[in-house]
């Protein structure tokens, strides 16, 4: 049985879209160029498969294989329904190849189900894509070596969170975090664990606010913590205490040594005629106080 007549079957050669024809047993009886050029296997090779999954193979994204019960053809030839997913093909080269794919059943005049029909595209382009995007929204928006904000996009959350507190007077606050005696640090053990001293601070800091607060690179070992939400300045200490005790209690290993480092804080609520520099600056003028009064403290002002 060959379900088609020219000139469909030219007309299936030229689409964009992979298609195949399928019997009741789900052998291939059609595949058109794009299949081809898609998955790299020929017709003449398909149609010498045994069945689809013998020659694809199918995944699901989670990886779980599909053929037989799962496999959207065979589920249109029992159901005779559309039934539609995304999965992997593997390609005649080896590798697997991201698809979107949708079947439908082929029908008698009278109704029975006789095959079904499978349309494809392959996604791996658009994967690829998204991967970049995401990529490039990464190196955007967060620092590289700690990967939190880093200073451009921190500006740009602070500058609209300012907007919503200046309509809504819904809180704002800043604390600005400076590692205490960092250049002796690098002095002492090297820049690589500075780095990885960096890395710590940021890591405990993120891992200490609520989801309403962001972490932010500003500057060398200077680190802002913008807290938004339901919180006065009494709050805004509590938290500026815990963060500077969490960082205390951190540890970092290097080969031969545990090292442990303070930071001093400065602490501020966002005014009314406040600008990102004029906020920002103010808690960097308190983070300053507690380094006159001794480092491993919080200035609240
Ligand atoms: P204080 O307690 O007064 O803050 O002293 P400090 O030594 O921390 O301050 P200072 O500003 O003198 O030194 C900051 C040092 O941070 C100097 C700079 O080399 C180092 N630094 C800045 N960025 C990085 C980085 O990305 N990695 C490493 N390892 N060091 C950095
Ligand atoms: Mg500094
Ligand atoms: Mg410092």
């Amino acid at each position: 049985m060959y379900p088609i007549e020219w000139p469909y079957k030219q007309l299936l050669d030229e689409l964009h879209d992979g298609v195949y024809f399928l019997d009741k047993n789900r052998n291939i009886i059609y595949w058109n160029k794009s299949a081809e050029m898609i998955t790299g296997f020929t017709s003449e090779a398909a149609l010498a498969h045994l069945n689809c999954c013998t020659l694809l193979v199918h995944a699901d994204k989670h990886g779980e294989i599909v053929c037989n019960d799962k496999c959207p053809a065979s589920l249109t030839l029992l159901d005779g329904q559309l039934h539609s997913s995304e999965l992997f093909f593997r390609h005649k080269d080896g590798y697997l190849l991201a698809v979107s794919i949708k079947t439908f059943p082929l029908r008698t005049e009278i109704g029975e189900i006789i095959g079904a029909v499978a349309i494809f595209i392959d996604n791996s382009p658009r994967e690829a894509l998204f991967r970049e995007l995401e990529q490039l929204r990464d190196r955007a928006n967060f620092d590289q070596l700690t990967s939190i904000y880093n200073r451009s996009y921190g500006e740009t959350l602070i500058a609209a969170k300012l907007v919503e507190h200046q309509k809504g007077d819904r809180p704002i606050g800043i604390l600005f975090v400076d590692i205490d005696k960092f250049k002796g640090i690098n002095d002492t053990y090297g820049h690589a664990i500075g780095d990885l001293v960096l890395k710590t601070v940021a890591k405990t800091l993120s891992n200490s606010i609520r989801n309403n607060d962001y972490v932010i690179r500003w500057g060398g070992e200077e680190i802002l913590v913008l807290l938004t939400g339901n919180f006065n300045l009494k709050g805004l200490e509590r938290v500026a205490h815990k963060l500077r005790i969490l960082v205390e209690q951190s540890n970092i290993y290097t080969c031969d040594h545990t090292i442990q480092v303070t930071v001093s804080l400065g602490a501020t609520l966002a005014r009314q005629d406040d600008t990102v520099d004029t906020l920002v600056n103010r808690a960097d003028h308190l983070m300053y106080q507690s380094k006159k009064a001794g480092r491993n403290c919080v200035t609240i002002g």
